[in-house]
């Protein structure tokens, strides 16, 4: 499965380029315990457009990586792999500004990752607090949870009408939320 960084597995504080800045989001770990524990592959995908706009080095952006993973290692969590897009059309490093078919909502890092690791993308799902998160998922063939601290404790169902997401994509309230749903319909 397919995991969006910044705002679902570490607190979002815009552009995160230090380690020491890194806190995991509250339920992150126990979320990915149950998931991992189910034999899903943990696969982070990332938009940093951050390196597009020189705010951060692809280096920082490794270095933050690996505290999210160090972290998360010391919850008895592994994830499996880490992709990343550092591109945005107007950004201001030209070696970085582009179109590309990996800046979510686009699946471009789904794809990438489902082919090196063999995941069966009809099976798997995309987890992110961002509605581009899941529409990434989507176009890439999995269903996707959107987990979002507004959304009622109680994981439901989308489509009802008062939350106006596409069908197959379901809100939580953090990955606890998110593994229960995704638990419940695999
Ligand atoms: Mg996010
Ligand atoms: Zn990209």
């Amino acid at each position: 499965m397919f995991l969006d960084r910044d705002g679902t597995l570490n607190v979002d504080t815009g552009y995160v380029a230090h380690p020491e800045d890194v806190r995991l989001c509250a339920g992150a770990a126990e979320g990915l315990r149950r998931l991992a524990a189910a034999g899903f592959l943990l696969v982070v995908v990332s938009n940093q457009s951050g390196i597009a706009r020189g705010l951060l080095e692809p280096a920082q952006a490794d270095a933050v990586d690996a505290r999210v993973a160090e972290l998360l290692h010391e919850h008895g969590v592994e994830l499996t792999a880490s992709y990343r897009c550092p591109h945005l059309p107007d950004g201001s490093r030209p070696e970085f500004a582009r179109e590309c078919d990996c800046r979510k909502p686009r699946p471009g890092l789904l794809l990438r990752a489902a082919a090196d690791l063999g995941i069966d993308l009809r099976a798997s799902w995309a987890v992110g607090d961002a509605l581009r998160d899941a529409q990434a998922g989507l176009a890439a063939g999995c269903r996707a949870v959107l987990v979002d601290a507004e959304a009622t404790a109680v994981p439901s169902a989308s489509g009802a009408g008062l939350d106006d997401l596409p069908a197959g994509v379901y809100r939580a309230h953090d990955l606890v939320g998110a593994a229960e749903i995704i638990l419940t319909h695999s």
